[in-house]
């Protein structure tokens, strides 16, 4: 008989807090267990399917052989291209395909994998918190450290730059920014951006602006780019994903574009790590990216109508929150008395209804609950009888 071995994790697995939506499946699969009529807006994932060209131009080009080889890691030109080609039509922004864009495995794939290119042993990355449970993940893999910036309603869920610590600001490598917020649905301003921009230049800081919402708004207030702001290109990069754009997050499809040595050095560790996006999906991204911007309406619209629908039906509880802009997101005060954590609990056990907790995303979240647009309208309305029944 071999004696098995024992598997001891590494430090770095040991200290990590369970990623927050694992907690959250396991209790969504108890409350279904259970026979309850769960309904689930905890995960910011689109219900509503990838429009069909894209899946058609996907099946044709699965049955091309020339897509069954290894990938470039960065990326197919054509699909490079067609990023450069997105970024002057939606922005007006010059991208030079050959070394100012990176495709990436979907955009958490960067995120996670950017401080490995950047980040030594006692670095500081900064990011904003509330925020996506990523950013502060990939530098303590690096050996480096994370300083989360809050993200409080005072300053409009803008971080206060000139918060950070003189000790802190000279070990900073690295700064994660994203607008429109998740979770928060915030947008930023021009001039929050410039103010970034004269930061990363003064202080020496590769800013990284994650733009994952940049498609998903209302009322045609349209979301800018980071690199439309001048000297944007000079400091740092932006980082995109098709994911909720086109409702593919299942795809594994985004990319990196700006600052061409950051881009570069995120790409030397994918091209260490992985072996790029399957040909196949870049096709169809190629699809998706030359899609003319109406096909995004009746999106836009659906989530509309859920926004509107559930925030009729918070008001009328009295809950506390900003109308969202962009996002698919509404970001709400717990009500007097609740913790994140407990007024989650009370949803779920009373109300049968799945949130995620603003404690998840960071200390900055605790007494807020995060609302994803991403059930039906009659949903979110029956969603906000049964929570008038149990507050
Ligand atoms: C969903 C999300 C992502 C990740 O998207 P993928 O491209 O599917 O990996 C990145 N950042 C934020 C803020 C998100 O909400």
């Amino acid at each position: 008989m071999v004696r098995p071995i024992s598997v001891t994790l590494a430090d770095r697995l040991i200290n990590l807090p369970p990623y927050l939506f694992e907690a959250i499946d396991r209790m969504k699969r108890e409350a279904v267990a259970a026979g309850v009529d769960l309904i689930d807006v905890s995960i910011g994932d689109p219900d509503i399917p990838t429009p069909a060209h894209i899946v058609k131009s996907m099946k044709t080009a699965v049955g091309n052989p020339e897509h069954h080889r290894y990938p470039s890691s960065v990326g197919m030109l054509g699909f490079r291209r067609a990023v450069a080609g997105w970024y002057k039509t939606r922005f007006g922004v010059d991208i030079a395909p050959e070394n100012e864009v990176v495709t990436l495995i979907g955009s958490k794939e960067g995120i996670g994998h950017l401080p490995l290119a950047f980040v030594n042993p006692g670095d500081v990355v900064l990011y904003t918190s509330p925020g996506y449970p990523v950013y502060p993940i990939g530098p303590m893999f690096a050996g480096g450290e994370g300083y989360p910036l809050p993200l409080r309603p005072e300053n409009d869920f803008l971080p206060d730059l000139k918060s950070i610590p003189a000790d802190v600001l000279k070990r900073a490598k690295l700064f994660f920014f994203n607008y429109p917020n998740n979770p928060t649905a915030a947008c930023a301003t021009k001039a929050f951006y410039e103010e970034v921009v004269e930061f990363a230049s003064r202080h020496n800081i590769i800013a990284c602006h994650d733009a994952a919402y940049s498609e998903i708004y209302y009322d045609g207030k349209k979301p800018m780019s980071f690199l439309e702001v001048d000297g944007a290109k000079e400091v740092g990069i932006e980082i995109h994903s098709l994911s909720k754009t086109y409702n593919m997050t299942g795809w594994r499809l985004g990319f990196a574009v700006g600052h061409k040595d950051v881009v570069g050095g995120l790409a030397k560790i994918k091209s260490n790590i992985d072996s790029g996006a399957f040909q196949a999906v870049q096709e169809a991204g190629i699809t998706a990216l030359g899609s003319d911007d109406s096909i995004l309406l009746p999106i836009r619209n659906i989530y509309e109508e859920r926004r509107n629908a559930l925030a009729d039906g918070l008001k009328k509880l009295g809950l506390e929150f900003r109308m969202p802009e962009a996002s698919f997101y509404i970001w709400a005060k717990v009500p007097a008395g609740f913790t994140s954590t407990s007024f989650v609990e009370l949803l779920l056990n009373k109300a049968g209804i799945m949130a995620t907790p603003g404690s998840g995303f960071g200390e900055a979240g605790e007494g807020y609950v995060r609302f994803a647009l991403t059930v039906t309208a009659n949903r979110m309305r029956e969603a906000a009888a049964r929570m008038a029944s149990v507050i």
